[in-house]
Parts: structure tokens; C-alpha cells; sequence
């Protein structure tokens, strides 16, 4: 049972060898009167916030990782056996999972049975798993959208901020997303239907580059980045919009956080800025599924993904997170069904 573990607790950016591959013990049964699963791994998740897992002081809903332990995350997997009543050998589930060929599962309440299967199995860790929930969840509880309004969606080539981008368009809003490679560039307009987009990097002024995209202001921030963005972003809000807060990527590791200056926007013109997690939205996970489901088989909806082959890639698809490797969805492709 190949496995990767997290070495030690980290500071700054993740690296691969903060990682490692291993070999652990063979799993062949759920032990009896465990009430355990055990899964065969096929797709696993690279996300953002595991990176905060691999920090000493991790207080949030979710403990961090422990040195020596294998990583924790979100992954599509098949029951080869059960000593719970609820799972039978054979179906699929998606929900955490351990980064190894085969885990043993004790928290089933978490799991996901997945009963939709004529779309790419691999996007129930994306468009249909935890990042499409966070873009479902995060535009239309959190940003208010109305039709016509002015959008801007940062990191918006990744797993989250592509569909951000596309439901806005749905929405009738006119939508600009910033990314960190021309690549990106040329497929949030030509693939992913964005009025308009624009490279970051090659900015010399972020303030201007967002006058240029929106000569009349931005209604609405969907922010995956924080840092500098943000600070632009505040300048150029218009009254009442709303600032969606779903992550700051940039600010990940960063030992000196840059100072946001421009808060006072929020008063001068009546900003709403709220924070979310898409888990304080899980009611509405239903709902999200027929709605997306629908959009895609429609063709309303396209979903980019940057797969990865074999176990021992998740490291380095991992720490491409943060540097911007991915284009789409980062997935690790471990095993066939
Ligand atoms: P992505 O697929 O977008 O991957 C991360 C991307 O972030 C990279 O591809 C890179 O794209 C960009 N990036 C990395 N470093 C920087 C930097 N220093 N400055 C600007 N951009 C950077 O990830 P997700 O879509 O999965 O996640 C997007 C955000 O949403 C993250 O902040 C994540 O933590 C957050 N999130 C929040 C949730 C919630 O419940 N609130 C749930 C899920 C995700 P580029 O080439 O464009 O730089």
C-alpha cells in the first residue's frame, strides 16, 4: 500500500520534500465489527487549504495533519470491502480519503455515494465536489448577484474561480477574471466564455489593469487571492457592491502578510465583505448538484482539469498550487476502477 506522508509540520511555501512516499501496510479487509470501509483510491484532490493542515497552530474545523501520517483529502474511491451495513464492495464514493493506493475509512458519515455516473468521475472532486460547491455556494449566497452587474473573479482559471466565472455569465453579469499565465489568459476567453481577462503578472499596476477591465467599476468580487489583489480590487468597487472573501492563495505561508490600505472603501461605499465556507452550506449540496448537473449536461458548462498520473505525482501537483502550475482543477489520477 503505497502512501505519502507529511514529514514534519511546515513554514512558508510547501516544497515536495516536506513530503514523502512510502510503503505501508497491505489492506486486504475492513476488520470485523469496525464499521470501517475499506477503499481502493482512483482520483485524489490537490487543494489550497491542505496547506493550512500542514501548519503547527492550525486552528480551524478541521485538525492539521500529523508529522508521519498519511496526507488527508478529498478523492473518489471504490469499496472493496465493508463491515458497515451501509456500503457494499463495488460502489463508488467520494468524500476524505487517505493519500495512499488503499484506505481504510472509519468516518462513513462523511462519505458521498456517487450515483451520478455519465459524467467524468474525477469531477466529483471538482466541478461536482467541494470546489464547484465553494463557486456555487460562494455567487449566489454570498455575492448577490443581479443580472447586467459588473464581476470580477480571481485565480479564475483554478478549480473554484473557472465555474465562478461561467455561473456568472449564466447570470447575465459581465465577467473579468485574472490569472498568472497567458495560457490561462486565452482560455478564461476563448474556452471559458469570460468578457475579458487579464495576466497579473504582467501588470505593473494591478489599480489600473482593473480600470481598464471595468471603466465603470466592479460590483462584485469573487476573491480567491487576497494580498495586493484585493487592495486594487477595494479601489475599484462600486457603491453597495460585494466582495465574496473565499480564500487568499497569495497570502498562504507568507510570514509578513502585506497590509491591506484600501479598507476604508468598505464605508465610503457601502461595501458588504463577508468570508465563507462552503461547509456551512452543505444543505444546499442537492440543490448544487441538480443545478450543475443540468448546466453541464446542457453544454452550458465546461470544466478544465490538470491531471496528474500516479500517486507519486501528488507531491509535486500539490506544491503546484501555490505556483500556479495547475491549469484547472489539479487532480491525481492513482488507479483505474
Ligand atoms: P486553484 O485551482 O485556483 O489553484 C490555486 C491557484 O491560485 C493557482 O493555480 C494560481 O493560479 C493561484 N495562485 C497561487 N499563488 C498565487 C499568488 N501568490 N497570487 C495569486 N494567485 C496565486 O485553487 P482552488 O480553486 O481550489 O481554490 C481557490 C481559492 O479558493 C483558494 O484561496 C482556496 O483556499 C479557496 N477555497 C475556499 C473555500 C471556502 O470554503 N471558502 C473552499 C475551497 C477553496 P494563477 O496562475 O492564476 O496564479
Amino acid at each position: 500500500n503505497k502512501q505519502v506522508v507529511m514529514k514534519g509540520f511546515i513554514a512558508g511555501a510547501p516544497k515536495e520534500t516536506d513530503m514523502e512516499l512510502r510503503e505501508g501496510k497491505a489492506r486486504l479487509r475492513a476488520p470485523k465489527g469496525s464499521g470501517a470501509i475499506l477503499v481502493k483510491n482512483l482520483y485524489l484532490s490537490c487543494d489550497p487549504y491542505m496547506r493550512g493542515r500542514m501548519r503547527e497552530n492550525y486552528d480551524s474545523y478541521i485538525p492539521p495533519f500529523q508529522p508521519g501520517s498519511v496526507i488527508e483529502g478529498f478523492g473518489v474511491s471504490k469499496v472493496v470491502d465493508s463491515d458497515n451495513p451501509g456500503f457494499s464492495a463495488g460502489e463508488l464514493v467520494s468524500g476524505l480519503t487517505g493519500w495512499e493506493e488503499y484506505s481504510l475509512i472509519s468516518k462513513t458519515e462523511q462519505l458521498r455515494k456517487i450515483q451520478i455516473k455519465d459524467i467524468p468521475l474525477s469531477y466529483h472532486v471538482g466541478l461536482l465536489g467541494m470546489p464547484g460547491f465553494t463557486a456555487y455556494a460562494g455567487f449566489y449566497e454570498i455575492c448577490s448577484p443581479k443580472f447586467g452587474e459588473y464581476v470580477f473573479v480571481s485565480a479564475a482559471s483554478g478549480a473554484v474561480g473557472q465555474l465562478v466565472g461561467q455561473l456568472a455569465k449564466l447570470y447575465g453579469c459581465y465577467v473579468v477574471g485574472s490569472a498568472g499565465t497567458r495560457q490561462k489568459v486565452d482560455l478564461l476567453k476563448n474556452k471559458l466564455g469570460f468578457d475579458e481577462a487579464f495576466n497579473y503578472k504582467e501588470e505593473s499596476d494591478l489599480n489600473i489593469a482593473l480600470k481598464r477591465c471595468f471603466p465603470k467599476g466592479i460590483d462584485i468580487y469573487f476573491d480567491n487571492v487576497g494580498g495586493p489583489m484585493l487592495d486594487a480590487a477595494l479601489l475599484n468597487m462600486r457603491p453597495h457592491g460585494r466582495i465574496a472573501v473565499c480564500g487568499m492563495v497569495s497570502q498562504h505561508g507568507v510570514s509578513d502578510p502585506q497590509g491591506i490600505r484600501n479598507l476604508h472603501c468598505l464605508v465610503s461605499k457601502s461595501i458588504r465583505m463577508q468570508g465563507f465556507l462552503q461547509h456551512d452550506y452543505l444543505h444546499l449540496f442537492p440543490q448544487f448538484l441538480d443545478h450543475i448537473v443540468s448546466y453541464y449536461k446542457q453544454g452550458k458548462i465546461v470544466y478544465m482539469e490538470d491531471m496528474s498520473e500516479g500517486l507519486e505525482s501528488a507531491p509535486n501537483s500539490f506544491v503546484g498550487l501555490f505556483t500556479g502550475k495547475n491549469v484547472g482543477k489539479q487532480v491525481v489520477w492513482v488507479s483505474k476502477e
